[in-house]
Parts: C-alpha cells; sequence; structure tokens
C-alpha cells in the first residue's frame, strides 16, 4: 500500500468508501448483506487501507452501524474513520453527532465532515452553529479533524475557505470533471491555500470503469489488460497533495483491482493523459445525465422513483440505443418516469445539479413514442 504524510498521520492513499456496501437487490433502503459488508472491509484492512469513510445517510444509517461492528475487532489506532454531519437529513447537529458515535461504538471521530456542502447550503452550514459546536468537539478531543465534502462552484468554495481553516478538503475528482467540468479549478484553488485534498467519485460512481464503446476503445486498445477503472483512479492518484483518494467498493473484486492499481502506481505519460483526454472528450459528447449514483435524492422524491437507476437507463439508451428504455416497461406504472411530477425536489439534494425532471420528460416521451 502506499501511504501519505497527513500532519502526524499516516493515511493510506486509498480510502474504502462505505457507501456502496454489498447490499441485498438494486436500488434504494435494500438491506446490507452484513457478513459481505464486515469480510469487504477486514480485507481492506489486510491490505493495508487504513481509511473508512462512512455519512450519516449512507446506506439509511446502516453504514455507520455496519462499519462499526467491522472495525471494533481491530485495534482502534490501526485505522482511521471518516463520517459527515448532513445538515438536509437531521438539522440538529449535536443529537446527530451523538447518533454517530453511538452507531459507530467509538469515542472519537478522525475526520469530520459537513457533508455535501454546494451552493444551495453553503450559507446555513456557516451560520447554523454546527461549525462552533464541532470545533468544540475537536477540542475536546472527539473529533480529530475538522473538513468538508464539496460539490459546489468555484465561488461557494472560497466562502469556505475564507470562512476559517480547515484540516481538509474532501472533492469530487475525476478525469471527466477534470476536462469537462470545474475540477481542476476547484482543486488548485485547495491547493493555493496549501488545504490538503481528499478525493470523492475518482470513477464518477463508476460511470468511468465502464465508459461506452467507442470512449473505452483508446484505452483498451492501449492496455487490453488494463481495467477501465484503473486510469481513472491512476490520474487522481497521481496529483500532487491528494491524501487520501476513496473509493466506494461493493465487492472484493472492485477492492482487488483498486489495490493493485494502487501498489503498483505509475506516473501517467504524455501519451497516457492524451489518451484520457481523448476517452473523456468522446464519453463527455455521449453522456446524458451524469448521476453518481449516491441516492441523495431518492428519499425524498414524493414519487418514490428510483432515480438512479431511471438515470443510469437513460445513459444506457444515449450510448448504447433507445430501445434500452424498454426496460422500464417492466417497472409498475407508479415508478415509471412518465410518473415525475416535476416537483424539483430531487434537484434540491442532487449534488451533481442534474435537471432531473427534464430526463424524466424526455424518457417519457420516448417510452409513448
Ligand atoms: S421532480 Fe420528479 S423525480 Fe424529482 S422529486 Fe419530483 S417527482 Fe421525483
Ligand atoms: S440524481 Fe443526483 S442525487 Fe440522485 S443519485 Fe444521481 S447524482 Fe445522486
Amino acid at each position: 500500500m502506499k501511504y501519505t504524510n497527513f500532519k502526524d498521520e499516516k493515511l493510506s492513499l486509498l480510502g474504502m468508501g462505505a457507501m456502496r456496501l454489498p447490499q441485498k437487490g438494486e436500488g434504494w433502503g435494500m438491506p446490507i448483506i452484513h457478513d459481505e459488508a464486515e469480510a469487504l472491509i477486514d480485507f481492506c484492512l489486510e491490505q493495508g487501507i487504513n481509511y473508512f469513510d462512512t455519512a450519516y445517510i449512507y446506506h439509511g444509517g446502516e453504514s455507520e452501524v455496519l462499519l462499526g461492528n467491522a472495525l471494533k475487532k481491530h485495534p482502534r489506532d490501526s485505522f482511521y474513520v471518516a463520517d459527515k454531519y448532513s445538515m438536509n437529513a437531521e438539522p440538529d447537529y449535536k443529537l446527530q453527532f451523538e447518533t454517530q458515535l453511538k452507531r459507530l461504538q467509538m469515542d472519537r471521530i478522525d475526520f469530520y465532515l459537513l457533508h455535501a456542502v454546494q451552493d444551495t447550503t453553503v450559507d446555513q452550514y456557516l451560520t447554523n452553529g454546527c461549525i462552533e459546536y464541532f470545533l468544540e468537539q475537536r477540542a475536546a478531543g472527539r473529533i480529530k479533524y475538522l473538513g468538508f465534502s464539496f460539490h459546489g462552484s468555484p465561488e461557494a468554495l472560497v466562502k469556505m475557505t475564507n470562512h476559517r481553516d480547515w484540516d481538509f478538503v474532501l472533492m469530487q475528482l475525476n478525469y471527466l470533471d477534470w476536462f469537462h467540468n470545474n475540477a481542476k479549478e476547484l482543486y488548485e484553488h485547495l491547493r493555493s491555500k496549501n488545504i490538503p485534498v481528499m478525493v470523492m467519485e475518482p470513477i464518477h460512481g463508476g460511470l468511468l470503469a465502464k465508459l461506452n464503446d467507442e470512449a473505452a476503445a483508446p484505452l483498451l486498445e492501449a492496455a487490453p489488460e488494463k481495467s477501465l477503472a484503473s486510469w481513472a483512479l491512476r490520474f487522481v492518484a497521481n496529483l500532487p497533495g491528494i491524501a487520501v483518494v476513496l473509493s466506494g467498493m461493493s465487492n472484493q473484486e472492485q477492492a482487488e483491482d483498486n489495490l493493485a492499481t494502487i501498489k503498483a502506481l505509475a506516473p501517467l505519460t504524455s501519451d497516457e493523459e492524451a489518451l484520457i483526454i481523448k476517452a473523456a472528450d468522446i464519453f463527455n459528447k455521449t453522456i446524458g445525465a451524469t448521476c453518481t449514483d449516491c441516492k441523495y435524492c431518492v428519499e425524498h422524491c414524493p414519487q418514490g422513483l428510483n432515480i438512479p437507476y431511471l438515470l443510469h437507463t437513460y445513459n444506457s439508451s444515449k450510448t448504447g440505443g433507445i430501445w434500452r428504455l424498454n426496460r422500464l416497461k417492466a417497472l409498475p406504472e407508479d415508478k415509471q418516469p412518465a410518473a415525475c411530477i416535476s416537483c424539483n425536489v430531487c434537484m434540491k439534494y442532487c449534488p451533481q445539479n442534474l435537471e432531473i425532471p427534464k430526463f424524466m420528460d424526455e424518457m417519457a416521451e420516448n417510452l409513448k413514442a
């Protein structure tokens, strides 16, 4: 394993994200398969991963419970836990923090973050008193480092970093967002402030592990033996100043692939970087909705739509043919795209700022045709 120096800590460059744990079936709210998930965490520890990231809302709170159960078998100083305060899920930050410690069965959270700071939430996070409270908890040793996870604009990031000194920031960073969104600008701002950067969504919620045939071709022709995910991981892991790259792992096969990439991490040559740019350009032209499957929107949809599944099918229809939408006809009518009432509630929770009702409308029209 490769390790990075973060203040006095030695962090594994590859961190385990516990938001996509093995679960029974697809979709929101399905139960975690406990023995498989615990075995996966044990495997990560054996392989040298010492950074585990969870949140109050992951798997409806079950991720924290599972992680606590899995990690209590190991010495407390052999791993780091990162957890997050979600203002949308439970505004009472004191209650949420105490609940998290109970779920984790721990008396300290090593890395604590304000969750999903974006343009619509930045002012509330800065003014609702949570930061002062978490600083008190840090002074009391119940939090070791305080930061935030970020999904907003450069202006919102400047607002956050001007507010106070942060121990670290977790940002969405991958080659698609680097070349076709504002990830480079956000990263360079954090670097200019000497704030350690942690990375989430290095594979864009799995999108870059699949791409489509046209976008994947340059990478697979250059190195048929390498997974598409490994290109995405190498891109971010080689950037200077990265403390941890999180990967939301769902099974041992994914963990092994990530571990192989990080353990043998080699800098990208200029030819390899050119191939990544080519794949990103092609993919960016064909992708429809850049949903990362975070599921933050799902529980808020009054119609109970499985939004990430519908958007995944939308993307699949863009890259593989419109006929692929037909699989949605197998869903009950009240769970199909036409059931969307365009209330826009989901958009409030989407860190990718996706215009979800627009995609639903388009799918509904195409399914009628
Ligand atoms: S806009 Fe549609 S998909 Fe979004 S929350 Fe409303 S009903 Fe659900
Ligand atoms: S639509 Fe947005 S909030 Fe919903 S799962 Fe996708 S990225 Fe997450």
